[in-house]
């Protein structure tokens, strides 16, 4: 069987990179990867291939640092070059990115099986980008891994148990990764307290709007005052925050990996992100996590209060952090228990 893998962003090295791991214990599987060139900048791409040991992709295809028409038009075209010479059995995608979505187009142009990996998360914000690349992937692939029972009742209300496609829980890959690398976790080289607040912040919907970006950082200013905060910044927030001289009083620090991530997850008191993956990851570690959206597509955190949603609202954020409570038994199965990875190859490998 041979798979042709299509990443190119961040968290798709992440996740992609745990299933390659597994799918090299499979004699009967080839894989080929293609990586897009949309995260391009070592401490976001390279990084994650080396410490990770994910297998080097076979094609880099270099499209990076565009608009979304001009990067996913030069994506499709260029996939599917690479997919009409390999003529694999099935294209594999994941989540949500530009990327996700012009593999999937080219899958379905020219009739490749198409598996989605995290299929059925929805926001039901149509204005992220995200959303829009996630209903239209799930609507064209062949088989659905589904992470959650609520992106399984996604589909259903979707009307999905009535088109040609399997749905599959598979649970969630992302998973797998932690239990795998937590174990594997290093201290970054940088000056912390003994306590301290974990950030990200880089979706389009905070970083594009300048009043959120700047409200958000000013709670963040204020928390430093009695918490130290690290913030490993994006390339885009940092570029925005240096446009606008938006005042930010404490240290960012460069993107780190995923070794010194999960370090940094572990010790930390609090999670505060905009970050999907992020999310999960809190939970995986056993972090509180305050999220920094309107939305989220992991609701089981939100209903079993492991996770809190505050959108950008400077005092919101505050009155959050100061008084909120969450759940801190963190024994519940939410996301498959790190069997996610297994399950995908094992469905894959009997469809017919
Ligand atoms: N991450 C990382 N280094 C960083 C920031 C994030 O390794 O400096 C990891 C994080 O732990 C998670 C993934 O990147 O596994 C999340 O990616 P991102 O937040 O860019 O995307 P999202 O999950 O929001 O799609």
């Amino acid at each position: 069987m041979k798979i042709v893998t299509i990443l190119g962003a961040r968290p798709q090295f992440i996740k992609a990179g745990t299933v390659s791991r597994k799918l090299l214990e499979h004699a009967e599987i080839e894989e080929i990867i293609i990586h897009t060139g949309q995260h391009y900048d070592a401490n976001m791409s390279d990084v994650f291939f080396d410490e990770m040991k994910i297998p080097k992709p076979h094609y880099f295809l270099g499209i990076g640092g565009k608009s979304h028409g001009a990067m996913t038009g030069q994506m499709i075209e260029k996939i599917e070059e690479v997919i009409l010479k390999e003529q694999p059995d099935w294209i594999m995608v994941y989540g949500d990115t530009n990327s996700t979505l012009a593999g999937a187009l080219v899958a379905s142009k020219l009739h490749i099986k198409l598996a989605h990996i995290e299929a059925g998360l929805r926001s039901f914000n149509m204005q992220m980008p995200e959303e829009i690349n996630r209903i239209l992937t799930d609507r064209i692939s062949n088989i659905l891994f589904c992470p959650t029972d609520s992106a399984i009742q996604n589909l259903e209300n979707e009307g999905y148990n009535k088109f040609n496609c399997k749905i599959i829980k598979s649970g969630d890959v992302m998973q797998d990764g932690a239990l795998f690398y937590s174990e594997l976790a290093v201290k970054p080289n940088i000056d912390l307290n003994d306590k301290f607040i974990l950030s990200t912040i880089h979706r389009a919907e905070n970083t594009d709007d300048i009043h959120k970006l700047s409200a958000i950082i000013a709670a963040l200013n204020e928390i430093h005052k009695s918490c130290q905060i690290v913030l490993p910044i994006h390339p885009r927030t940092r570029n925005i925050i240096a446009e606008n001289n938006i005042q930010i009083d404490f240290k960012t620090i460069e993107p780190v990996g995923y070794l010194e991530m999960v370090w940094l997850i572990k010790n930390s008191k609090l999670i505060m992100t905009d970050s999907g993956g992020l999310q999960k990851e809190a939970f995986f570690f056993e972090k509180p996590c305050i999220t920094l959206r309107e939305q989220t597509e992991w609701v089981e955190l939100i209903d079993h209060q492991f996770n809190i949603l505050v959108g950008s609202d400077k005092q919101k954020i505050l009155d959050t952090y100061n008084g909120a409570t969450f759940n801190n038994d963190f024994s519940i199965n939410l996301y498959g228990g790190g069997k996610a990875c297994d399950n995908i190859i094992n469905e894959l490998l009997s469809y017919e």
